[in-house]
């Protein structure tokens, strides 16, 4: 499959992971076109159809039909939107790509604020959210609490509150690019990048149309994929754990000691038994599950297989080729 487009002067690649959205995609496709027109500037709008079982992919195939700066790459299966956004960056030709959701919950009335921070100089520009609207007390609470877990104990600094609503220079994508990981916490990725960043504050507005594609299950496996993707901290919960559990073993051991040589009794004692041998087998298996889930992530990393299948590729045929550059 021949995945590498030639290369062309584009200016912005804007990158659009899909997953079920026929509601919102026609909504989307004109406001984006409504904001980018105007500047004047060589373009492609990057649809990467992440196996949607809708009217997703007839669309953006008709849109493509009247916009021939649409590149359409289906994937052969649902692999996740952190697969699509690897698709986008690895497709993307454009001198910067802008990663957005469909769902018109990332404004694209702020990519030219996002252009001109770029233009002052900034390779990566991070879109944090002042506000989340119309998103439920336990999304908004269990995100913060994720955010302040991740940033104290991961390798590097993950802005608090910033999604995959980003810009990238060229030089950040090729640096994106060569992270070959598989279990790919996009948002820990951004962050190991480094590079001047900028950051703009916007309010985060709820859903255009159509339902969120992320469950708590599915939320929460990907905070579990960043903490143990960009910390080893859990490991050295084991240690911690296991000095504190034989600490605690030994003042015990003091105290039955010294009431021993006081009041015997040899039968009295047994519950407490019970529940010391309960409580180091308890933090003995919570360890090894630690240590398993380390484990599970070499094993992922070690097969190599890739983190999508692209069953369609269709590259953007014209890419404003009329337009006079800015
Ligand atoms: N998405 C995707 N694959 C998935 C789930 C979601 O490509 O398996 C896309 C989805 O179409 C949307 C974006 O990722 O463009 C964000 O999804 P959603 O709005 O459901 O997430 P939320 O905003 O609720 O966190
Ligand atoms: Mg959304």
């Amino acid at each position: 499959m021949n995945t590498e487009l030639s290369n062309t002067n584009i200016e912005l690649s804007i990158i659009v992971p899909v997953y079920n959205e026929e509601d919102v995609l026609p909504i989307f496709h004109q406001k984006i076109i409504d904001v980018i027109e105007p500047l004047n500037i060589h373009y492609e709008i990057i649809y990467i159809n992440d196996g949607s079982q809708d009217k997703s992919e007839s669309i953006i195939l008709n849109l493509r039909k009247q916009y021939p700066e649409i590149t359409y790459a289906k994937f052969s299966r649902n692999f996740g939107k952190e697969a699509a956004m690897t698709a986008g960056f690895k497709l993307c030709r454009g001198s910067a790509a802008i990663m957005i959701d469909v769902d018109l919950q990332d404004p694209p009335e702020l990519i030219p604020a996002m252009l001109k921070a770029r233009h002052n100089g900034a390779d990566v520009v991070n879109m944090k959210r002042s506000k989340r609207n119309g998103e439920p007390w336990w999304k908004k609470t269990t995100a913060n609490m994720f955010y302040q877990l991740i940033g104290k104990i991961s390798e590097v600094e993950i802005p608090h509150n910033v999604g995959d609503f980003r810009l990238f220079s060229r030089r950040a994508i090729d640096a994106i690019n060569q992270l070959s990981e598989r279990g790919r916490f996009m948002k820990g990725l951004y962050a190991w990048v480094g590079y001047p960043q900028a950051t703009i504050e916007y309010v985060r507005d709820e859903r255009a149309a159509g339902n969120t594609k992320w469950p708590f299950v599915k939320l929460a496996a990907l905070a579990w994929q960043g903490i143990t993707a960009f910390s080893t901290a859990p490991l050295q919960i084991a240690t911690w754990l296991g000095l504190a559990s034989a600490g605690g073993a030994f003042i015990y051991a003091g105290y039955v000691l010294i009431k021993n040589i006081f009041i015997t009794d040899a039968v009295q004692g047994f519950p407490t038994l019970i529940v010391v041998i309960l409580f180091l087998g308890g933090l003995q298996l919570f360890c090894m599950g630690i240590l398993g889930e380390y484990i599970a992530r070499i094993y992922t990393e070690v097969k190599f297989r890739p983190v999508y299948l692209i069953e369609t590729l269709l590259p953007a045929s014209a890419v404003c080729s009329d337009k006079g550059l800015k």
